[in-house]
């Protein structure tokens, strides 16, 4: 077996550093400067939507895919640039997939104690210690095709885990599986993947798994890097009107910006008072601005004690439509020549097609783009 690279001994275990990687496929450029470097024990999401390049870029961290250009170190050594190339099996990277690929003809426990670890050929009894992990003991001696896919991801999961990688790679582990067994097994493995404070990749397109399971978030937007962030900055501070949308659902209502004065059709303010400031790359003038309401910031009632900073206007409600969570209504309001979108619990109100209310919004929670973002 090819010696691997000696890479735990060292003070940054799992610590990968990505410098300039541009990849094309024939002439279609799929990333383009992509940089960017993880802690030890980080999880970092890779959030895109289908075709942005994230498994590609997963694929040339593991050795994979050939390198066109940059580099890419692990904890301080170059694996792979214009003159080296440290091949995938001496990398210490896991990787699961979407489809376990399990080994149909083996057994769960010879599934895992398939591969190696560091001191060679997995025990019996290191691959019992992974399955006491994911909680599947009493199916040691079953096929893959006796249990369910998700208990099949898990032994994936684990069965890459027995072979104590430095850093772990996931490709959309989950997306094959129904939304209750995903989000059992988001958390499952977050908790795993902490216990074991090892590095990991996650790449998905769902950006309510990247915001449960990252400590950053690095969203892949037109083959390059539109923001890395925590979740809650990326919340909180969204940098494009794409960044915001991809992780929450807005009302965007076109507004005028001069001399910091917002114009829009709810009145004028001063873009200085807003708390936080939350407008990014807005100069002090722009014909054409946008501003972003969250759908679950407005409020179907007066505000008790308002602030200099609360929005009240009449609403009708034109739609309602009901989903397990909460409830969206339409509503029209005078003087805005488009309806907004509300999403808030409905339980103790008996709403009505046609109900007139009044309803609020803070203009501290608001965003604004000025409008070639
Ligand atoms: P994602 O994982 O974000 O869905 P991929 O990295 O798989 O995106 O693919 C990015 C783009 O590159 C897609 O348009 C895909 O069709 C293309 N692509 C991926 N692999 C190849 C390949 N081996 N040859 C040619 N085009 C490819
Ligand atoms: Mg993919």
């Amino acid at each position: 077996m090819l010696q691997k690279l000696n890479t735990k001994s060292q003070h940054e275990p799992g610590y990968i550093e990505l410098k300039n990687i541009t990849h094309a496929y024939d002439t279609k450029k799929i990333l383009d400067d992509i940089s960017f470097s993880m802690k030890d024990g980080e999880i970092i999401c890779l959030l895109g939507a289908s075709g942005s390049g994230k498994s590609t870029l997963l694929r040339l961290i593991a050795g994979v895919e050939a390198l066109i250009s940059g580099s890419i170190k692990i904890n301080g050594n170059i694996i792979v640039d214009k003159t080296t190339f440290i091949p995938p099996e001496r990398r210490n990277i896991g990787m699961v997939f979407q489809d376990y690929a399990l080994f149909p003809h083996l057994t769960i426990i010879k599934n895992i104690m398939f591969g190696n670890n560091r001191n060679g050929k997995i025990t019996r009894e290191q691959a019992m210690t992974q399955l006491e992990y994911i909680d599947l003991v009493a199916y040691a001696d079953d096929y893959p095709n006796m249990i369910s896919g998700g208990q099949q991801q898990r032994v994936a999961l684990a069965r890459t885990l027995a072979t104590e990688p430095d850093i772990l790679l996931l490709d959309e582990p989950f997306s094959g599986l129904d939304s209750k067994l995903r989000e059992e097994l988001r958390v499952e493995t977050k908790k795993l993947i902490k216990t074991k404070n090892i590095s990991a990749i996650f790449v998905t397109h769902d950006a309510e798994e990247a915001l449960y399971l990252a400590d950053r978030i690095i969203l892949l937007n037109d083959s390059k890097i539109e923001q890395i962030d925590s979740p809650k900055n990326m919340l909180k501070a969204p940098s494009s009107i794409f960044a915001a949308q991809y992780l929450r659902r807005y009302n965007i209502v076109e507004v005028s910006v001069k001399d910091d004065i917002v114009v829009s059709p709810f009145g004028s303010f001063n873009i200085k008072n807003l708390c936080c400031c939350r407008h990014t790359k807005l100069k002090s003038n722009h014909k054409i601005a946008h501003m972003l309401i969250a759908e679950n910031d407005i409020h179907l009632e007066t505000h008790d004690a308002p602030d200099k900073f609360d929005h009240q206007m009449d609403v009708k409600v034109l739609q309602i439509n009901h989903y397990s969570e909460f409830s969206e209504l339409q509503l029209s309001v005078e003087g805005l020549n488009q309806p907004l979108t509300l999403r808030t619990s409905l339980r103790e109100k008996d709403v009505m097609i046609g109900d007139v209310y009044q309803a609020h919004f803070n203009y501290k929670n608001i965003l604004i783009f000025s409008g070639d973002q």
